[in-house]
């Protein structure tokens, strides 16, 4: 099988992407697994830090033994998510232990996020994991712009903040932070945004997210990167199929299946049943929002008679 890179550098250049499925249950992993299988799609199974601090996955090493143990090496990969030089909360994290432990697990790719620290900071912090990453050869991404929603509390009005462009990633300051950083892909802020994970907020309809694809294609000139869309449960359906056309190779989905997660298992108690609405909704994700069903060959390239991936245009 491709590594993740290679992975995502297939999908990019023939305008698919890698659905990454974060899971903060570790039950949530075998159907999310199964739907990757049964839809022949290639995904990344991710999970951030605050997914074992501040929900149940409980640590990097119980969330590969779970992948291990749901095998389907030919379908799925796994990433570690959002690690933060500066958390939800504000406080510092001691991040490049926590890549090295996931690398020493075997994760086949790493994201480092410094996106709370000021643009010199964010590449001063980036640098040493992209360099762990490479040692270790594979692919590490990184975040700039603020892709809001993880923090406590509600939200900016969201047509105020789309229509402002505050928090945007900027195009002069990414070309500057992928030739300084060297990092793989970049996780970019467009108008995207996270699910809430705190409080009351958490269990909220998230609202239906907008994208900017001019300033994308911006981004995508200027860095000349596979770049990350964070917060991609959501996001209206022809702003998302326009935006993986446009450069987006890898899109994080994380709210849309936990919420259902959490919802079945709250109405009955069953884990069983929870894990149906997972593998419904993680379906419906691949095939019918994302129409990433039967990609799997072009991605892992394989190839399909007469189509060959990396003659497409970029
Ligand atoms: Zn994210």
């Amino acid at each position: 099988m491709p590594s993740t890179q290679v992975a995502i550098e297939n999908a990019w250049q023939a305008g698919l992407a890698l659905p990454a499925f974060n899971i903060p249950y570790l039950p949530m992993m075998e159907p999310v697994v199964q739907a990757v299988v049964d839809q022949d799609a290639f995904a990344l199974i991710a999970v951030a830090r605050l997914e074992w601090v501040k929900f149940e996955s409980k640590s990097p090493a119980a969330v590969m033994a779970e992948f291990a143990r749901c095998g389907r090496a030919r379908h799925v990969n796994l990433h570690l998510d959002h690690v933060p030089v500066i958390d939800e909360d504000g406080l510092r994290v001691d991040y490049l232990p926590i890549l090295a432990e996931a690398i020493a697990l075997g994760y086949g790719s790493l994201m480092v996020d410094g996106s709370r620290l000021t643009l010199a900071d964010n590449i001063a912090a980036t640098r040493p994991a992209v360099e762990l990453a490479r040692r270790a050869g594979i692919a590490c991404e990184a975040e700039l712009g603020a892709v809001l929603g993880h923090e406590a509390g509600p939200l900016p009005p969201y047509d105020e903040l789309f229509a402002s462009g505050k928090g945007f990633t900027d195009v002069g300051e990414a070309q500057r932070f992928a030739a300084e950083t060297g990092c793989t892909w970049l996780s970019v802020a467009i108008g995207n945004v996270h699910g809430a994970i705190s409080g009351i907020f958490k269990d909220q309809k998230k609202v239906e997210a907008r994208l900017d694809l001019a300033h994308l294609a911006r981004l995508r000139a200027a860095t000349g990167l596979p770049l990350v869309l964070h917060g991609g449960s959501g996001v209206r359906q022809e702003y998302v199929r326009q935006a993986i056309k446009a450069g987006i190779a890898k899109i994080n989905i994380g709210t849309e299946i936990r919420q259902a997660y959490e919802q079945k298992l709250r109405e009955t108690g069953s884990t069983a049943a929870a894990q149906d609405a997972v593998y419904g909704r993680t379906t419906w994700v691949i095939r019918d929002y994302l129409g990433l069903a039967g990609t799997r060959r072009v991605i892992v390239g394989e190839g399909v008679a007469g189509q060959d991936a990396s003659s497409k245009p970029a």
